[in-house]
């Protein structure tokens, strides 16, 4: 069974527990609707159907989405063990270990084939203050929401860590600098829309990204990449945060975009 979800994907199936839940209520209360009339009630079929099946898609969606989650996460963990120190337990991002490792994987890939690839820092920006003003448990919130996002925007081939406290790296195969970038305008504007409603306050928070590209060279390993993007980010930084820069091999410099 978790083999078979696995093999089909989080949100396929979400999608078809969702149509299932939803066929089962309208059948079930099609029939008590039957029994209550039979016995005198007077109870409207267009009502109660589309009803049913309202209720039951608003409930069965999110659960069937945290439920499918931990059973998947339970199948990696079973098929791999050493998969539980990979990934990081407050986003369920790869580790940074772990990161790194595919990552660089995916370089040797890349390079033998010739392909694109772009390379990704990502930090929040200001993330001190929202420590600061709302907690460390909102903070926590955030990242989780940040991971949630970076996860929605990226392709099942992206690969996603947690450098470190509120610091990302990404790895985005068979992409050129255009489309990184077209990538990172995506996740700003997603960033700026999900807003974090803790308590009674609605957080907003942005992100810097650094950006590279691969050389096709044989210094592409992800800790030169890395730190050629940091480069980028702190320049980032420096033009006022909430925004792109990227590392030019072509020039060694950063441009910002
Ligand atoms: P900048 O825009 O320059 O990146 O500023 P910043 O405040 O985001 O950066 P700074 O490095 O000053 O602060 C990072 C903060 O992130 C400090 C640290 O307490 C917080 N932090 C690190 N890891 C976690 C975590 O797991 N949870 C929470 N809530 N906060 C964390
Ligand atoms: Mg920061
Ligand atoms: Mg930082």
């Amino acid at each position: 069974m978790i083999k078979l979800l696995a093999r089909i994907g989080r949100f396929n199936s979400v999608v078809i527990i969702t149509i299932i839940t939803a066929l089962a209520s309208v059948v079930v209360t099609t029939g008590a609707v039957l029994l209550l009339n039979s016995n005198g009630f007077d109870i409207r079929f267009n009502l109660a159907i589309p009803l049913a099946a309202f209720v039951s898609i608003i409930v069965a969606a999110p659960i069937g989405w945290i439920l499918v989650g931990l059973l998947l996460r339970l199948y990696r963990i079973e098929k791999d063990p050493g998969e539980l120190a990979s990934y990081d337990s407050l986003t369920g991002l790869l580790s940074r270990h772990a990161f790194f490792e595919n990552a660089n994987r995916a370089i040797s890939l890349a390079n033998r084939e010739r392909a694109a690839f772009a390379v990704l820092i990502i930090d929040l920006d200001h993330f001190k203050s929202i420590n600061d003003r709302y907690g460390h448990v909102a903070g926590d919130a955030v990242l989780r929401l940040f991971a949630d996002i970076v996860n929605s925007v990226a392709r099942r081939s992206d690969i996603v860590g947690r450098l470190g406290g509120e610091e990302f790296g990404m790895l985005l195969p068979s992409t050129d600098t255009d489309k990184a970038l077209e990538f990172c305008e995506r996740l700003h504007r997603e960033v700026a829309r999900a807003v974090l409603k803790y308590q009674d306050s609605v957080i907003r928070y942005t992100v810097s990204i650094g950006l590279t590209s691969s050389t096709r060279g044989n210094l592409d390993n992800i800790e030169n990449l890395l730190a050629h993007a940091d480069l980028a980010l702190y320049q980032a930084k420096r033009d006022g945060r909430n925004r792109t820069a990227v590392f030019n091999y072509a020039t060694d410099q950063v441009a910002a975009s």
